[in-house]
């Protein structure tokens, strides 16, 4: 099963109680399903002023805490294009104005989570490598060639910028269940 985003890397033993608080007041600064923001089209990084490098920075510590593996713009409200994302261990990214510019024939399907949605976990098929052009915070070029979890990954938040999340992303058996899941509970109580 991939980790992709909303999922905790791996197996980190016991969490400790700080750790837990951090990540929880982590997630309650990132939009959750239905906010709208999170289906609405983010526009072009025009400015690559210290403002952008403040909220990329931001975005960083955030996805840090909620222990996830990316976080677009779009999650904190901001309608700019640009994520973070873990690239490996200690190496997170910054992209800016990102193009998918090659996506690999070959696909993979594999569950995927989002700290937009909570506890949904649903399947979702993506090229199995893409070539990814973007800016760096400082306005500089870049280009990067990611296969399996990064390319995943990527994938995944270029779709935030679009406005696109994983349940349009799945089955349809899977989306109902997942909707089911993320409709508000009746609360029975007392009257
Ligand atoms: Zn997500």
């Amino acid at each position: 099963m991939a980790e992709v985003e909303g999922q905790v890397r791996g197996d980190e033993g016991p969490r400790d109680a700080e750790d837990e608080a951090r990540r929880r007041l982590a997630l309650a600064q990132i939009r959750q399903y239905p906010d709208p923001v999170l289906r609405m089209r983010a526009r072009d990084v025009v400015d690559f002023d210290d403002e952008l490098a403040r909220l990329a920075e931001r975005m960083t510590a955030l996805m840090t805490d909620a222990r996830g593996v990316g976080l677009a713009a779009t999650q904190v409200g901001v309608l700019r294009r640009l994520f973070v994302f873990a690239n490996a261990e200690e190496d997170v990214r910054t992209l800016v104005n990102p193009r998918i510019v090659e996506r690999s024939k070959s696909v993979e399907t594999d569950t995927e989570g989002c700290l937009s949605l909570g506890p949904i976990r649903v399947p979702v098929e993506r090229a199995q490598r893409v070539v990814v052009e973007a800016q760096d915070v400082t306005g500089a070029p870049l280009r990067l060639q990611l296969e399996d979890l990064p390319a995943r990954v990527v994938q995944h938040e270029f779709d935030h910028l679009d406005g696109v999340l994983i349940i349009q992303r799945t089955d349809d058996a899977s989306r109902r269940e997942a909707l089911a899941l993320l409709r508000p509970q009746p609360v029975i109580g007392v009257g």
